[in-house]
């Protein structure tokens, strides 16, 4: 695997990559790799030619500092996991090197409402901050196919609107959650959990199911949510969020549908940790 550090290398080095005729995947991270990632990387590699990711910790999408000093930095454990799995670049840019200007955005995307709701309501300028970065990314990377984890449910309908209105030629993949044994969705913030916290962050992945089955057996939005929303009455557990959306667009569900193609979200803190997770009804 090589390793790039500056845009111009990395852009240089892709350059004859693309004379060759091979499809590049990218898959876009802020490190601490885990399984999740990687089964991002497996499919980019199944589905492309060569595979590129890049870690790097964006400081503009994130909406408080201290969450941003204390992301988990393992970039030695996150070299050797790519090696292993096949990953023929990764690009570590330091902030100087992707906002050699300053960090103030310069570009507008129309997200029809998506930055209006769930996660951008809970954390402002947390989806300028990406839409930001993943622009910078794509145009120093210029992929074929951008893998996404539907673990971000909102922010692939973000970086999907990103895509159409700047990066049209990109073709986004987008790969199904990666789960603990338990249940809990794979993320790098699960690093800061002590056992317990983990045993009690099940009640996200646990509440999502239940309204899975709730609604399938008959109930409406709003009494499975309800139910659900007491799961987590539950000692230094704080719900932010759970909601049913349309899966299309995030949009409010009609309960007239037929077809229920919802999505079940949530977003909820666990002793300092925020979690979010989410499933298709
Ligand atoms: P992050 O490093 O958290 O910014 O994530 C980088 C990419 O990995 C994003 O597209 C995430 O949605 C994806 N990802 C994170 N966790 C998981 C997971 N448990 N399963 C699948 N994809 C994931």
């Amino acid at each position: 695997m090589l390793i790039f550090k500056r845009i111009k290398d990395l852009k240089s080095f892709l350059k004859k990559v693309k004379s060759t005729n091979k499809q590049i995947g990218f898959v876009p991270t802020m490190g601490a790799l885990h399984q999740g990632h990687m089964s991002l990387i497996q499919t980019c590699n199944e589905k492309s030619d060569f595979s590129v990711c890049s870690i790097f910790v964006n400081p503009t999408q994130f909406n408080q500092t201290a969450d941003l000093d204390k992301y988990p930095r393992t970039l030695e454990a996150d070299t050797k996991l790519l090696i292993e799995n096949k990953c023929d670049v990764l690009f570590v840019p330091s902030v100087e090197e992707m906002y050699p200007e300053g960090q103030k955005s310069r570009i507008k995307v129309d997200l029809a409402g998506l930055d209006k709701i769930l996660e951008a309501a809970h954390r402002p300028g947390h989806f300028e901050g990406v839409v930001q970065v993943v622009d910078l990314l794509l145009k120093a990377v210029e992929p074929d196919k951008l893998f996404l984890g539907q673990k971000d449910f909102q922010q692939v309908k973000v970086i999907q609107k990103l895509v159409e209105q700047y990066h049209p030629q990109v073709e986004i993949i987008s790969c199904p959650t990666q789960r603990s044994e338990k249940g809990l969705a794979l993320s790098s913030r699960n690093a800061r959990l002590s056992t317990d916290e983990k045993e009690t962050a099940l009640v996200l992945s646990k509440s999502l199911q239940q309204i899975k089955k709730a609604i399938k057996e008959g109930d409406t939005a709003e009494q499975a949510l309800e139910k659900a929303r007491k799961n987590f009455d539950l000692p230094h557990v704080k719900l932010e969020y759970l909601e049913l959306r349309a899966a299309h667009d995030l949009a409010p569900i009609n309960e007239e549908e037929a077809n229920k193609n919802w999505v079940a979200l949530c977003a909820a803190w666990v002793g300092e940790i925020r979690l979010i997770d989410n499933v298709l009804i």
